[in-house]
């Protein structure tokens, strides 16, 4: 017999990393349950301390490649390291992560009814040819390459969601996310944000890989959270990939500019090799999030920078 309960219980894997900790603390806003699970490779208990007296609250340490069994309505599926040097520290933990971890909450939502979220990436359109990303684009992927571990990763993790909705009936999200910053990034983590702020903060050269003419765009982590959940909330039907990113695009050496300008930074441009598969350009389209979660970005880069320099500036005292 199904157990009664009113709040609805959520998984959240990955839950004390940087955007993990966020989603668990606007999941608890709403007034759900939250079980969160993290090996904490590099999610820190730190991330989630204000949580942790919350009684709808719980930290379960755990590695999403070995099954876990537990109560649950609802399973976000974050577990996986996020940033070129965490993910290419370990390979093969990386795609373990991804496809083991994937087979995993796939059959736990099977087996409790839950419905199932996603956190794909851009990343699973390689260095692409078509510019902005839609969803319908299949992308340039190279297969054996550095970077392949977390983007054939995550494009497999795709592929199995997909088949557990069409073979099994389980339902699905998944959300294609695109470069995101804000506070709580792991310092060390070589993501471009954290590393251009925590540079400037310490007046150190700021290190822009390739002539910085590659571009990105930025979504504030709480632009982002809102739309995992109005994602999660939506029609049963709306199973396909959704973009969610910030569609305004700025090339590195903007961004390494915009930086200098907010800390008041007395840091110069240093110029570096540029990583192998490292995409020139990325940019989403959103016009699904927007027809279909009438989710759009507010967060503008000056503003959100401002919170994440703050944060940094807090860390690093
Ligand atoms: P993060 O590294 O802060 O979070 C990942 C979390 O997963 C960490 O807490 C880590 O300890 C945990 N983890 C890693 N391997 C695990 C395992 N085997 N078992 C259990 N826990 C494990 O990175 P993030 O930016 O918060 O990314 C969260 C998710 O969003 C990831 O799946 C990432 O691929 C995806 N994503 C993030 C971005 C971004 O810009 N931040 C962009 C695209 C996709
Ligand atoms: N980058 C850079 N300097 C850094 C870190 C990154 O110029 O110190 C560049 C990197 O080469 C890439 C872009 O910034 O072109 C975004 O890198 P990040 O690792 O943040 O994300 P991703 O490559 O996964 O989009």
């Amino acid at each position: 017999m199904k157990e009664y309960h009113k709040k609805p219980r959520v998984l959240v894997t990955g839950g004390a990393g940087f955007l993990g900790s966020h989603l668990c603390a606007a999941l608890l806003e709403r007034g759900s349950e939250v079980i969160c699970m993290d090996n904490l490779f590099t999610g820190s208990k730190q991330n989630i301390r204000p949580l942790m007296d919350n009684p709808n609250f719980e930290f379960i340490r755990h590695d999403v490649t070995v099954p876990l069994v537990c109560e649950v309505d609802e399973i976000f599926n974050l577990a996986c390291p996020a940033s070129p040097i965490h993910y290419q520290y370990n390979p093969v933990q990386t795609i373990r992560s991804s496809v083991i971890g994937a087979f995993n909450v796939l059959d736990l939502a099977l087996q409790k009814n839950a419905k199932i979220f996603q956190a794909s990436t851009s990343e699973v359109y390689g260095d692409p040819k078509v510019h902005p990303q839609t969803e319908d684009y299949w992308g340039n992927v190279n297969p054996v390459g550095s970077r392949s571990c977390y983007d054939e990763g995550k494009r497999c993790a795709e592929t199995l969601i997909m088949d557990y909705h069409r073979q099994y009936g389980v339902k699905v999200k998944i959300a294609r996310i695109f470069n995101t910053y804000g506070p709580r990034m792991h310092p060390q983590d070589g993501r471009v944000v954290s590393n251009f702020i925590v540079q400037a903060l310490r007046n150190e050269p700021i290190t822009v890989y390739g002539d910085g003419s590659q571009t990105r765009s930025f979504c504030y982590v709480d632009d982002l959270i809102d739309g995992f959940l109005r994602l999660m909330d939506s029609p049963d039907s709306l199973t396909g990939p959704v973009n969610l990113g910030n569609p305004v695009e700025f090339t590195i050496r903007e961004l390494a500019e915009q930086v200098i300008q907010l800390t008041g930074s007395r840091s110069t441009l240093t110029f570096k090799n540029l990583p192998s598969d490292d995409p020139m350009q990325r940019k989403p389209n959103i016009s699904r999030a927007q027809a279909e979660l009438g989710w759009s970005p507010k967060v503008q880069l000056a503003a959100g920078l401002q919170k994440t320099i703050a944060y940094f500036d807090n860390l690093l005292a």
